[in-house]
């Protein structure tokens, strides 16, 4: 069933212009159809009781969440166009919730266009379908960006950050996630195209953030992202582990 975020007063669900639009025009959704709405976190079965003018009925609330039970930070380099869309649309689908930009000592490309994304609500616009399509009950949050020295503001239990030179050891972070109680934090960081410097790496270990690999091969960040987070959720969604 198509699955939308939306709002919620008394019973009576609010959708935004362009999901009415996909509703609507793209669906092609009728008179007696049921969808799914999620407002506030809970999703309600719901159905469209008029398309002229668009009324949509919360008919009941069903138990369904498939949020992870961590909250998961991903601070990801600034990457070109395209693989910085893959990045938030992938983290959306493996659960992360939120995605903190970064700008690093190697950092090539445009700051000012990144910022454009933010401020158009173009990236917003792109964790918000990648949660509808993957069900998600949270659309991850997206914040300013911010330069990599103001890391030491991340507030999270478990740090980490994706370093090349330790691409081998994977077992550091696979212990720790084996021990991670839900309810915490974990952030973790991943580089640009360049990767770290050292300096960086020096810096992000002063304020809590493990190095880490993520296996023998070098990935390209948005790999990288991928990679990390899908590692995050397997350990977090494993209930035999
Ligand atoms: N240009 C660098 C690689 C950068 S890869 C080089 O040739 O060494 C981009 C980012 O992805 C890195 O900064 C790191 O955060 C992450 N990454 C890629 N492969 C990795 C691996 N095997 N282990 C840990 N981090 C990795």
């Amino acid at each position: 069933m198509q699955r939308y975020f939306g709002r919620i007063f008394k019973n009576m669900i609010v959708l935004d212009e362009d999901d009415k639009y996909h509703l609507l025009k793209v669906m092609r959704a009728r008179k007696g159809e049921q969808i799914e709405v999620v407002a506030d976190e809970k999703v309600y079965l719901s159905e469209i009781v008029s398309t002229k003018p668009l009324e949509i009925i919360a008919k009941k609330t069903l138990k369904d969440n498939s949020e992870l039970p961590n909250y998961i930070i991903l601070l990801a380099a600034l990457l070109k166009g395209d693989k910085m869309d893959l990045v938030l649309q992938k983290a959306t689908e493996l659960g992360v919730s939120e995605v903190v930009l970064l700008t690093t000592d190697r950092t090539i490309v445009k700051i000012k266009d990144h910022q454009n994304d933010l401020k158009l609500g173009r990236y917003q616009k792109i964790l918000k379908e990648a949660a509808q399509q993957s069900k998600r009950n949270r659309i991850p949050y997206i914040k300013n960006i911010i330069s990599f020295d103001r890391i030491d503001e991340i507030d999270a239990d478990l740090k980490f950050i994706a370093y090349e030179e330790n691409k081998g050891d994977v077992s550091a972070f696979n212990k720790k996630l084996k021990n991670v109680k839900p309810g915490k934090r974990i952030a973790i960081i991943i580089g640009p195209e360049g990767g770290f410097t050292e300096g960086e790496v020096i810096y992000a270990k002063h304020h809590g953030f493990s190095p880490v690999g993520l296996g023998n091969r070098i990935l390209r960040a948005e790999t990288a992202s991928i990679y990390a987070l899908s590692v995050i959720a397997n350990h977090l969604e494993d209930k035999n582990a």
